[in-house]
Formats: structure tokens, sequence, C-alpha cells
């Protein structure tokens, strides 16, 4: 005899059986969803061989996980082109940063030029040859290590150019007073026009290495307030 709850009629064995067929049901559900069923496979095709409602509730839930899956998606009008098109062409900075990038690699290419025609210069003197300059043997030698320095520092500088600042105060005295001192001997002819000519050569290779120090100490406070602006 199947107890009946008071009052309602309802028979308690649903309960009773729907508690015991609640993993089951989970089971099944998992089942459908692809996920661990939480019990061996055989435990529960041997509740619903046994249990009709079980087997009732997963035909069921079966037909309802299929017609969900088959539904056509809802139409979505394809925005591609407009997302496209509202796009700006170039991200705004992008054109900027492009264009200092090329005007960084020619100034460091062409400081690599100089530096490379410093080294030509220096080095007849410093290997012995004085017929180019009218100087004893060891001042020739001399010059021609000092000018042999300044193309390892254009060199170097054009290689790194975080080096440049750090550069500036030799080779601006070393310009500075070659200039003045050459424009002087210019007048009172003591150094051939050709001879002053190459120190040409020497200033060019100062004016880049003071350029590219200039545009590192000019970038950076830029980006120290922009941090300064995040934070604030
Ligand atoms: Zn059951």
């Amino acid at each position: 005899m199947i107890p009946v709850e008071p009052g309602t009629g309802r028979a308690l064995r649903d309960d009773y059986l729907s508690m015991q067929c609640a993993p089951f049901r989970e089971a099944v559900s998992a089942r459908l969803d692809g996920e661990p069923l939480g019990m061996p496979a055989a435990d529960l095709d041997r509740h619903l061989a046994g249990c009709p409602a079980c087997a009732g509730w997963a035909d069921a839930a079966g037909a309802v996980t299929r017609r969900a899956r088959l539904v056509a998606a809802p139409d979505v009008p394809d925005l591609t082109a407009a997302v496209l098109g509202a796009l700006p062409r170039q991200l705004p900075g992008v054109a900027a940063a492009a264009r200092s990038r090329l005007v960084q690699s020619a100034l460091r290419l062409a400081l690599l030029a100089v530096g490379v025609a410093q080294a030509g210069v220096a080095w007849p003197a410093l290997t012995g040859g004085t017929a180019a300059m009218s100087a004893p043997v060891h001042v020739a030698h001399e010059t021609g290590a000092w000018n042999l320095a300044v193309a390892a520092a254009f060199l170097a500088v054009a290689a790194a150019p975080r080096l440049a600042a750090g550069a500036l105060p030799f080779l601006v005295t070393f310009g500075v007073l070659l200039t003045v001192v050459t424009v002087r001997d210019l007048r009172a002819g003591h150094v051939h026009a050709d001879r002053a000519g190459a120190h040409l050569l020497l200033l060019a290779g100062v004016v880049l290495v003071a350029v590219l120090a200039w545009r590192r100490r000019s970038r950076r406070p830029a980006a120290v307030v922009a941090r300064g602006r995040v934070t604030a």
C-alpha cells in the first residue's frame, strides 16, 4: 500500500522515489552536457532500465537539449565593415613615432659615416706619415691618437645613442677650441685650407652627437609628465 500525504492525496512514494532518483537524473543531465557523470555509467544505465520515470525524464531532457542546440542562432547584423570603417586609419601618435624612429636612424647612420671617415683621416697620422702635416713626428702621432679617439666616440654614440650626453662635454670642448684655433691659424696662414676643411668632418660629428643627446633629453621629460598624469 502506498502511503498518502494527509490532506493532499499525493503519494508519498513519489517523494521517496525522486529522492532516490535525483542523483541519476543529475547524471543524465551531466551526460547530455558531456560532463563527468559522478557515478559509473553502468549504474546509470541499470537505473534507467529499471526506472520508467527516469527513462522518460531522460528522453524528455534529451529532446529538449537537442531542440535547444538545433535552434538557429538569431540573425546578427554584420558590423565588420562599419567597425573597420570607424577605426582611425592609424592610431594617434603612431605616425609621429615612426617619423621619430626614421630621423633617429638617419642621424645614427650619418654619425657612423662621419666616424668611419674621421678614423680614415686620423689613421695615416697615427701610423707614421707626417707628410700631410708640417709637424714633428710625435705631435703628428699624438694628433692622430686624439682624432682616432674622437672617431671612436662618434662610432660608440652611433651604436648606442644613450652615450651621447656623456660624450658631449669632451666633444663640444674639442670642437669649439679646434674651430677657434683653426680660424685663427687660417687667418695667419699657419694651416692649409684643405687641412682646415678636414675639421668640418669633426664639427659635423659633434653636431650629430649633440642632436642625438638633445633628442633623448627632450623625450624623457615628456614621458615623466605622461606618467605623472596617469598616477594623478
Ligand atoms: Zn528513477
